[in-house]
């Protein structure tokens, strides 16, 4: 039996965790789970899951909850700091589904305690990948992506030698406008938040309609393989069939099929390195029909451009690309700027040049801060 802790059980990572951990009872048990302020759904789960403790990152809603908790006797953490007082805690595997930066802290935490780390939180590697990889490294803790693709990669990695890897493919759905033509000036954000193959929360499918998340995960994959940008490639596939490819030196290309499902790549970091059974929809190829592939237009879609040229600038620029990001879909999100602005924006954070070495936690969360700012008060 697993011990697990859920960063994030609310969104929807963390709910298809729950769920897939539902179906296993026997294997995994819940001792710790965190939402940023959905209070109810957390309370839901705790009567359901009866975890050790859970945190709130709202803490005027925790401070609210608290009596309900209390009455079913889990006891809550409130704010950042309970975030972290959680990711401490001993378990077997931490899930790390926060989103945003935030989200890097408790990572390093949680590696530093030996323990395992499953992680969707994207921001943990774009922008602290060499601290977080050198830690896990020191201390022999284990990453295992649950993000689609990098589980891809992982899936076809696994039991080939380091140095066999001679390319990694990355696909990418190509998002909602992958056929529009003309100024993304008009986009509305509810056709931004249409994604046509994957439901997942509002910053990450803006992400997939910018194709920055494509670039984010350019970033991870980087990390995560260590494996130089100039051999990440990334291919769309509008089906989302396969969930990436390995290309090794003999010329021999290993794929990761299935259905766009969240569940199967969560379960497998789990498992990892056995597989469970499960009752996952299965893939039918012959209703998919085909499976077609195209390059993308990394001049319709700059942030995946911006991603890569970030990756080249190394030190914490792509933190400054994330922070900038994060913001500027923000912006969007309320309404505030056209689509078309969110990789302007991003830009001009960059051109700042505030990518200096990376040596601290402290550091990488002042540029990330200061970058906020800088597209908080508009000064682009
Ligand atoms: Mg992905």
């Amino acid at each position: 039996m697993k011990r697990l802790s859920v960063l994030g059980s609310t969104g929807s990572i963390g709910t298809n965790c729950l769920q897939v951990v539902t179906a296993k009872k026997r294997q995994f048990d819940i001792r710790y789970l965190t939402t940023y302020r959905n209070a109810d759904l957390l309370l839901q789960q705790a009567k359901q899951f009866q975890p050790d403790a859970v945190a709130i990152f709202d803490e005027t809603i925790a401070a609210r909850f608290e009596p309900k908790f209390r009455q079913i006797g889990v006891r809550v953490y409130a704010g950042f700091a309970g975030i972290l007082e959680i990711s401490r805690q001993s378990v077997d595997i931490v899930v790390n589904a926060l989103v945003g930066a935030v989200g890097l802290e408790p990572t390093l935490y949680a590696l530093q305690k030996g323990q395992r780390v499953a992680l969707a939180n994207k921001e943990t590697l774009v922008l602290g990948g060499q601290l977080v990889m050198a830690k896990a490294k020191a201390i022999g803790a284990e990453i295992i992506p649950i993000d689609s693709e990098h589980s891809a990669l992982l899936q076809c990695i696994v039991g080939e030698t380091d140095n066999a890897v001679c390319k990694i493919i990355l696909t990418a759905s190509g998002g909602p406008f992958r056929n529009r033509s003309g100024s993304f000036r008009d986009i509305t954000v509810d056709e931004a938040l249409d994604h046509p193959n994957w439901v997942m929360g509002p910053k990450i499918t803006v992400d997939s309609a910018t194709l920055m998340n494509k670039g984010l995960e350019v970033i991870e994959a980087f990390w995560l393989f260590g494996i130089e940008a100039s051999r990440i490639d990334v291919v769309t596939h509008p089906q989302s069939i396969i969930h990436s490819l390995v290309e090794f030196e003999d010329g021999s290309v290993k794929a990761q099929l299935g259905v766009p499902d969240m569940r199967i790549p969560i379960q497998y970091a789990l498992s990892y390195p056995l597989r469970l059974p499960a009752s996952f929809p299965r893939l039918n190829l012959t209703e998919v029909g085909c499976l077609t592939f195209e390059k993308p237009d990394f001049e319709k879609f700059r942030c995946l451009k911006l991603a890569f040229d970030a990756l080249d600038t190394g030190g914490s620029a792509t933190g400054v690309l994330n922070a900038a990001n994060e913001e500027a879909v923000k912006l969007f999100l309320n309404r505030e700027i056209g689509f078309d602005q969110i990789p302007i924006i991003i830009e001009k954070a960059l051109a700042r040049g505030e990518s200096n070495g990376v040596a601290t936690v402290e550091e990488l969360l002042h540029t990330d801060q200061s970058t906020r700012r800088y597209v908080q008060d508009n000064s682009w």
